[in-house]
């Protein structure tokens, strides 16, 4: 027997819009959202678009974000790959050399500015490793 996902009603914790888990769009900005609350799907979300095509389109639905899904994946596949021909192959720059540039770059276009200590020592970085 297929296991049963069942969504319900929740109340938006911030009025955004909110990824799709069936169609892979998003939601309006709504005040109510439509997701499982319990279970190993929990989180799961199914937007208002979705519903309003219908019970009988959400498979469709599903098996179009999978496919989609998977032309993703051989194209991450494929980024992979190539990043892995990369490895010993890159020549770059110093961090010095940046702020460097960074520097001369503000003196050029921002002569009056005058750079707060304080800044450079909350400075965070987005890399991921
Ligand atoms: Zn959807």
């Amino acid at each position: 027997m297929k296991k049963k996902v069942k969504f319900e009603f929740v109340e938006v914790q911030y009025f955004t819009r909110h990824g799709c888990h069936v169609c892979g769009g998003c939601t309006d900005k709504v005040n109510i959202l439509c997701e499982v609350k319990t279970g190993q799907d929990k989180g799961m979300r199914i937007c208002e678009q979705c519903l309003q095509a219908g019970k009988e389109q959400v498979d469709a639905r599903l098996q179009a974000h999978a496919k989609e899904l998977e032309k993703g994946a051989v194209h991450m596949r494929s980024m992979a790959r190539y990043m892995r021909t990369l490895v010993g192959c890159l020549e770059i720059p110093t961090y010095e050399a940046l702020e460097k540039a960074n520097e001369e770059y503000v003196k050029a276009n921002y002569p009056d500015y005058v750079p707060a200590v304080a800044r450079k020592a909350r400075r965070r970085t987005y890399c991921r490793y």
